[in-house]
C-alpha cells in the first residue's frame, strides 16, 4: 500500500500518513516500527518526551530502508525552550534516533507562559539553515500562537500537528492553516479509539463500504487534506491503518461524518497548557 506524498510550502515531500509512537515504551518501539516499515510506512513521529527515539532509531537502521525514503518527524519538549536549550535537545534527539537530520521538527506545545516560543523557533531556523532539518514546524499552536511566530521570524512553519478526529474537527485552525500554507497534521487521528470507532454513523459507513471503521475516520482525514499519524502496536491494526488508499467516501459520508463535531478535546487546550 502506497501512500501519497503531499508537499510542504517549502517544496518537501511528506508521506500523508504515517505511524505515531506515543506511549509505545522504548523496548517496544524497535518491534512496532520495524512492523509499520514492513507495512509500508515511510513516516514516523516520535517526540523527545515520548522516550522511543532510541528504539525508533533502532529500527530505523534495521530496516535495510535507504534513508532518503523515510520521513521522520521527532519533537522538542517543553522544558527544552530556549535558543541555546534547543540546539542541545537537538543533538541529544539526533544521537538517540541515530540520525545526521531529522525531516521534520516540531515544537511539541507553545506553552505561552514560558514565552520562549519565538526564540526557539529561531533556534529551528537555524537548524534548518545548516541542513540538520529538512523542515520545521510547530504543535499544538492556536492560531494566535501562528499569527506571533509568523511576524517574528522568517520561515513560515511547514506543519502544524494538533488534536484532530470527528469530534473534534478544528475548523478555525483548518482554515487558519490553508490561508498561510501550513499543512495540517491530525494527532489522535482515531481519537485514540475511544468511542469513536464505535459511533453508529461511522460503523454503519465502514459496513457500506467492507471497511472497518478506524480506516474510515483515517479515510475521512486523507480526503479532507490532513496528514494522519495513527498509532497501533497490533501488527493486523498497523496493516490496516494504512490501507486506505483503495476506496473512497462519497459527499453523503463525508457529510455525516462533519456531522460529528462536538468541539471536544481529549487533550489539554493549548492555551493553558505548560506541562513540565
Ligand atoms: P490514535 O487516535 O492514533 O489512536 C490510537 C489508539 O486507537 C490505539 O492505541 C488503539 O487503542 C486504537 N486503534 C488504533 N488502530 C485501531 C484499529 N485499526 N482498530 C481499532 N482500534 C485501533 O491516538 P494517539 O496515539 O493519541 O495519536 C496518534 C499519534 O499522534 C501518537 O502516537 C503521536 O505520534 C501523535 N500525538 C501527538 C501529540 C502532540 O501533542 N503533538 C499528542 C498525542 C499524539
Amino acid at each position: 500500500s502506497k501512500v501519497p506524498p503531499i508537499t510542504l510550502n517549502n517544496g518537501v515531500e511528506m508521506p500523508q500518513l504515517g505511524f505515531g509512537v506515543w506511549q509505545v515504551p522504548d523496548d517496544e518501539a524497535e518491534t512496532a516500527v520495524a512492523t509499520a516499515l514492513e507495512a509500508g510506512y515511510r513516516s514516523i513521529d516520535t517526540a523527545a518526551i515520548y522516550g522511543n527515539e532510541e528504539g525508533t532509531g533502532k529500527a530505523i537502521a534495521r530496516s535495510g530502508v535507504p534513508r532518503e525514503d523515510l520521513f521522520v518527524t521527532t519533537k522538542l519538549w517543553n522544558s527544552d525552550q530556549g535558543y541555546d536549550a534547543t540546539l542541545r535537545a537537538f543533538d541529544a534527539s539526533v544521537s538517540k534516533l541515530g540520525l545526521d537530520y531529522v525531516d521534520l521538527y516540531l515544537i511539541h506545545w507553545p506553552t505561552p507562559e514560558r514565552g520562549l516560543y519565538v526564540d526557539t523557533y529561531k533556534a529551528f531556523e537555524k537548524l534548518h539553515a545548516d541542513g540538520r532539518v529538512r523542515a520545521i514546524g510547530v504543535s499544538n499552536f492556536l492560531p494566535e500562537h501562528l499569527e506571533r511566530l509568523i511576524a517574528e521570524t522568517s520561515v513560515v512553519p511547514a506543519v502544524n500537528q494538533i488534536e484532530l478526529h470527528p469530534h473534534l474537527q478544528q475548523h478555525a485552525s483548518r482554515e487558519y492553516h490553508a490561508e498561510q500554507g501550513i499543512a495540517t497534521e491530525a494527532w489522535s487521528p482515531l481519537g485514540q479509539g475511544k468511542g469513536l470507532l464505535e459511533v453508529p454513523a461511522i460503523v454503519a459507513i465502514a459496513r457500506k463500504h467492507g471497511r472497518t471503521p478506524a480506516q474510515v475516520v483515517l479515510r475521512w482525514h486523507v480526503q479532507l487534506g490532513n496528514v494522519v499519524i495513527p498509532k497501533s502496536v497490533t501488527p493486523s491494526r498497523i496493516k490496516e491503518n494504512i490501507d486506505v488508499f483503495g476506496f473512497s467516501l462519497d459527499a453523503e459520508d463525508l457529510a455525516a461524518i462533519s456531522a460529528l463535531n462536538e468541539d471536544r478535546r481529549l487533550g489539554p487546550d493549548p492555551a493553558e497548557f505548560n506541562g513540565a
